[in-house]
């Protein structure tokens, strides 16, 4: 009985320890609150790791999600789907970025190309059948001419050239070289080297006064043309004073169509194709989206995802808008032809469609020449050209 001690002072020992208890864990409690208030809402910094993003990562309920927050550039205003993609995807999209030391990666097939042709409107003319372009070129290609017809009257405007094969661009280059009498080429890009392989490259010239002139594209009323092109997305591929990074001299009358955001930024911040691949590579989804608004009232935003390094394999993470449908926001995906994927998605739809008024009246401007060149394939047209 040495070691039994009385049940009250039992009692009074037990009291004494879950008061100490109560408030240890009221100070934690505290302690933890101030922490997470100070640093609940912190957004990620630049100089944080750039560990590759996991699944895990951007589960649903691994991120503190509230569309409520302001900033909808941040990855925390969102929850996360992804795509897998390889290697064989970076020649994909409309942005890959072809030049003299970039060879297109991608694979065009004449059958996923549309016919200018045939599809085209009446506000401009094209060369012949051979004339081919991306479907979503083809759309852009005929709203863009279609309002320069309107603001101006004008009618003269021909498509020249669109999708070119390899074996065409060797044409070209070997005729090049044999008239020049050099070993290389600074108008006539190397067969594979030649934005015209993606199929979103265009070259317009002028035909007026029973002649094509393509050194009228850029000048008077056809400037209309360089000066708005963004809005439909193509931009001004070689311009002036970019020569040193594009490798080709200005070419004012060669158009890329890479999309009306990606256009929209690089004319507000006068890049070429180069230094827009490169500034892109600045938003990603830890950093924070690229955000674009464009002069129909959109708002998209962009970022990049390198190609994983140890793995042959990339997640790419595309935002969710309705998180019971599992609804994606209108998305592209991109390659830039290198070294990653740019992602953009419609975070607001344009404030309005605009209505295009269609032409009316007879086949208007088709020049004279233009089913002769049928037969006599480019022999009438001016290809001086990359
Ligand atoms: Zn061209």
């Amino acid at each position: 009985m040495a070691n039994y001690y009385p049940k009250k002072r039992r009692k009074i020992r037990y009291n004494n320890l879950a008061i100490l208890l109560a408030i240890l864990l009221l100070i934690i409690l505290i302690i933890a609150k101030g922490c997470s208030a100070i640093f609940g809402n912190r957004e990620p910094k630049e100089d944080e790791p750039a560990q590759p993003l996991t699944t895990q990562d951007l589960a649903q309920d691994e991120l503190p999600i509230d569309q409520n927050m302001a900033d909808p550039t941040s990855q925390r205003y969102y929850t996360f789907s992804s795509v897998t993609l390889t290697a064989d995807d970076l020649g994909t999209g409309n942005l890959v970025l072809v030049n003299n030391n970039i060879a297109f990666k991608g694979q065009v097939t004449e059958d996923e190309l549309d016919v200018v042709r045939e599809k085209k409107n009446n506000a401009y003319s094209v060369k012949d059948y051979t004339v081919l372009v991306r479907p979503e070129v083809m759309e852009h290609l005929n709203t863009m001419l279609l309002d320069f017809y309107n603001a101006t009257g004008s009618e003269g405007v021909m498509v020249n050239a669109g999708y070119r094969t390899l074996e065409y661009q060797q044409e070209l280059y070997d005729e090049d070289l044999a008239q020049s009498g050099q070993d290389s080429s600074s108008l006539v890009a190397k067969p594979g080297f030649s934005e015209h392989h993606t199929g979103l490259a265009i070259d317009f010239t002028v035909y007026e006064d029973g002649k094509y002139d393509q050194s009228k594209i850029g000048t008077g009323d056809y400037a209309w043309i360089n000066e708005n092109c963004h809005k439909y997305g193509f931009i001004n591929r070689y311009p002036l004073g970019k020569e040193k990074l594009t490798m080709i001299d200005n070419e004012p009358w060669h158009f890329r169509y890479v999309g009306v955001a990606h256009a929209t930024v690089m004319k507000n911040y006068d890049y070429c194709l180069e230094e827009y691949i490169d500034f892109i590579k600045n938003f990603t989804i830890r950093k924070g989206f690229l955000q674009v608004d464009t002069d129909d009232g959109a708002i998209y935003m962009i970022y990049y995802v390198p190609m994983s390094a140890d793995s042959d394999t990339t997640s790419v993470f595309i935002p969710v808008k309705d998180k019971d449908t599992k609804e994606l926001y209108p998305y592209e995906i991109s390659g830039n032809n290198v070294d990653g994927w740019i992602v953009t998605f419609q975070f607001k739809a344009p404030d309005s469609v605009p209505t295009v008024l269609p032409l009316t009246g007879d086949e208007a401007p088709v020049p004279d020449g233009e089913d002769a060149s049928l037969e006599d394939g480019a022999d009438n047209t001016n290809n001086s050209e990359e």
